[in-house]
């Protein structure tokens, strides 16, 4: 590798060209900075490439094979159904492909000047970006840091051959006959779903309670029932603490209950959880303070304790999901243009894509009432709603959370069909303190699932028309 002698002079450096950081990139761009994108793989990061919308896509079409061979309940049966894997897997790298391209464009576009290498920071003003075959220092005024996240590897489950990474569980060119996936969060729930729909065995092994930490039991019990329903064995308060590979299959050796069992299978997936790309490129030297678990430690405009760089995304605190990535993205890069921004938690949903759907956002029940607040809460479930009916969706509810004396809206949650979708008028509501009564005077359109929302609405105000007053 060649070392370049002088330094580049260049004003805005962003790292990692993720939902955080391309996001970063334009929005300086559009606030009239002059900017330096620098990545060592794809633009697009792990949500484009290796996370949210590839595994979006593969959800959708095993949704699709299910849906065919399922049609009995409205009198529809289809002839043999089958999955060609490969085409699926060809069919979401497209997307993928078309999605990275777009962001190209929209670098040229902006003008963003895109670099392709792996940064580390020299000085807090100097970051040297490295090839295989050559070595460049930048001498840069403000920078973005957006580095995002990497999975956490279980030391007695290495990855590589048929233990898995969501990385390789994306990337399997045949669906699996059985699979054993250790870690129920949002990634190992859906994609563990979406495999057992395709027609995998599908083994989940959660060490904690519940699936899906952090969510509340109401919710949780949904997507187990269902897990259930699609033949997943689940086990919770379970540890996984050896394997045994062969050619063929992966022997998991666990602990449930004090009991030792095993399960066999085609492949492994572990899903334990991600850990924050913030080791291995200089941060410490140059005074940008990490915590216990590497995240760097943030104020509330995105700003490290090196003022003159910030940071966002899945290496700060808070849920490793794009959208919340990519807000940071913006609050941090409007804050370097001299916009006076602060970042505001309580309007950043959380979706899983699981079956049923989850979306929350803002304060459940129980934080709303430990922050102070007096409450009053709405419900209604997806099984008296018309529209869910016809589309043969009835799991779930609409659940509202809102100050009792102001009606003000605190929060959301909402599981069923397309709760992903959902959640958005209900964020909308907490961004513009919204109040009950606003959302129970907007009309809304029949026969729509959005309605599920109005009747929780109403029925937080006493008067939901189709529910008997409790
Ligand atoms: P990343 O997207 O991780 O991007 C970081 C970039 O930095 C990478 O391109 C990397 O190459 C680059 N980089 C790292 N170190 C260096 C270096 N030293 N020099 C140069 N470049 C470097 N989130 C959702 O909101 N919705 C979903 O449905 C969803 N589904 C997911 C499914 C899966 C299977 C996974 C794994 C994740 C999913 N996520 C989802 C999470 C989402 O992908 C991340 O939260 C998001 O990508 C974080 O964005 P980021 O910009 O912080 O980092």
């Amino acid at each position: 590798m060649v070392v370049g002698s002088f330094t580049t002079e260049i004003d805005v450096v962003v790292i990692g060209a993720g939902p955080g950081g391309y996001v970063a990139a334009i929005r300086l761009a559009q606030l009239g900075k002059k900017v330096t994108l620098v990545d060592k793989a794809q633009l697009g990061g792990v949500c484009l490439n290796r996370g949210c919308i590839p595994s979006k896509a593969l959800i959708q079409a095993s949704h699709r094979y299910e849906h065919a061979r399922h049609g009995q309940t409205m009198g529809i049966t289809a002839g043999d159904v089958s999955v060609d894997f490969g085409k699926v897997q060809a069919w979401k790298q497209a997307i993928v492909t078309k999605q990275t391209g777009g962001i190209d464009m929209l670098m040229k576009g902006n003008g963003i000047e895109v670099i392709q290498g792996e940064a580390f920071f020299n000085e807090p003003h100097v970051v040297t970006v490295s090839t295989e075959e050559q070595a460049t220092r930048y001498r840069f005024q403000q920078g973005i840091i957006a580095t995002g996240s990497r999975p956490i590897q279980i030391p007695a489950f290495p990855f590589g051959g048929r233990i898995l990474s969501s990385d390789g569980a994306l990337a399997l060119t045949d669906i699996p006959q059985s699979m054993v996936v250790i870690g129920g969060g949002y990634i190992g729930i859906e994609l563990g779903q979406t495999f057992a729909r395709f027609g995998t065995q599908v083994t989940l092994l959660e060490g904690g309670e519940t699936i899906l930490p952090g969510f509340e039991r109401p919710i949780t019990q949904l997507v187990t029932r269902k897990m259930k329903e699609t033949g997943i064995t689940l086990y919770t308060e379970a540890k996984a603490v050896s394997q045994h590979t062969t050619n063929e299959e992966v022997t998991v050796t666990f602990l449930v209950g004090g009991e030792e069992k095993t399960v066999t299978a085609q492949y492994v997936l572990v899903t334990v959880g991600r850990t924050p790309n913030t080791d291995d490129i200089g941060l410490d030297a140059i005074g940008v303070q990490r915590n216990a678990r590497g995240l760097v430690t943030i104020d509330e405009r995105c700003r490290t304790t090196v003022p003159h760089l910030y940071a966002i995304g899945d290496i700060v605190e808070g849920a490793a999901l794009a959208h919340k990535a990519s807000y940071e993205a913006k609050v941090a890069a409007e804050n370097i243009a001299g916009v006076d921004r602060v970042l505001d938690a309580s309007v950043i949903p959380a979706v899983v894509f699981s079956d049923p759907e989850i979306a929350t956002v803002g304060y459940s029940e129980a934080q709303a009432t430990f922050k102070g607040y007096e409450v009053v809460t709405g419900r209604f479930s997806f099984g008296a709603n018309g529209r869910a009916q016809a589309l043969d969706a009835t799991q779930g509810f609409v659940k509202v959370i809102a100050e009792k004396s102001s009606g003000v809206v605190l929060g959301a949650q909402v599981v069923g069909p397309v709760a992903s979708e959902l959640i958005a008028s209900l964020t909308l509501a907490i961004e513009m303190s919204a109040t009950l009564e606003d959302i129970a005077l907007t009309i809304h359109a029949h026969p729509t699932l959005s309605e599920v929302i109005l009747e929780a609405v109403e029925g937080a105000l006493g008067h939901s028309v189709h529910q008997l007053a409790r």
